[in-house]
């Protein structure tokens, strides 16, 4: 399965803001964007100085800011986009929906992995039931109601139950339940509008699809 494999405080650097690919690293000082908050490369500085973005550069940014922090490739999203055009409801929230109800996404929300790079590898390496089933896909969509557990013999189990202790002091999303105990938790509902970090702008990802 294809994957974006470059180095991610390029990512957060080059979008201006953090993007939590490190788990706890993001939250310490040696975070690259605390240390340096301009773009990347030798001229960043001057770059980011300078830089004047057109109406299609911003939309363009949005949308690679919004398909990067979800690690999807862009063949993947414009098909999550279609999707969303189709569905019922405003495709913009409709689509944060569907990104947010991936699998890798709600392992992650829920503090059983630090990021979605860990919790992507927990999916494909096998630590992850749903309703008691392995599912390998981190791409899977969750459906309401659907539960999450780490495999009882996992070698992962106790890591994940430091995460989720660790994740309930930040706090934890409240379209998700979480066990502390037991590592284990359920996607009660798909998240709303509200609920959905608001620092995204998906009608400038709309804008650009709809060009
Ligand atoms: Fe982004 Fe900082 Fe985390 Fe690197 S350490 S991924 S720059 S938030």
């Amino acid at each position: 399965m294809a994957r974006d494999l470059g180095p991610v405080c390029r990512i957060c650097r080059t979008e201006g803001q953090k993007l939590f690919f490190k788990g706890n690293r993001c939250y310490t000082t040696k975070c690259s964007f605390e240390k340096r908050s301009y773009w990347p490369g030798i001229h960043g500085k001057v770059k980011s100085a300078r830089l004047r973005m057109s109406e299609y550069g911003t939309q363009l940014r949005q949308k690679q800011k919004l398909r990067k922090s979800y690690g999807i490739l862009e063949r993947q999203f414009a098909g999550y986009f279609s999707k969303a055009l189709r569905g019922k409801g405003v495709t913009g929230t409709v689509l944060l929906q569907t990104l947010e109800s991936r699998l890798d996404n709600v392992v992650m929300r829920m503090g059983l992995a630090v990021s979605r790079r860990a919790s992507r590898q927990m999916v494909l390496h096998g630590h992850v039931l749903v309703d008691g089933k392995k599912v390998t896909i981190p791409s899977f969509l969750l459906k309401p109601g659907m539960s999450i557990a780490i495999r009882e013999n996992s070698s992962m189990l106790n890591r994940t139950k430091e995460n989720v202790q660790l994740a309930t002091s930040r706090g934890i999303p409240e379209w998700v339940k979480v066990d502390v105990d037991k590592a284990a938790g359920t996607f009660l509902a798909l998240p709303t509008r509200q609920q959905m970090p608001s620092d995204i702008q998906e009608n400038m990802v709309v804008e650009y699809y709809s060009r």
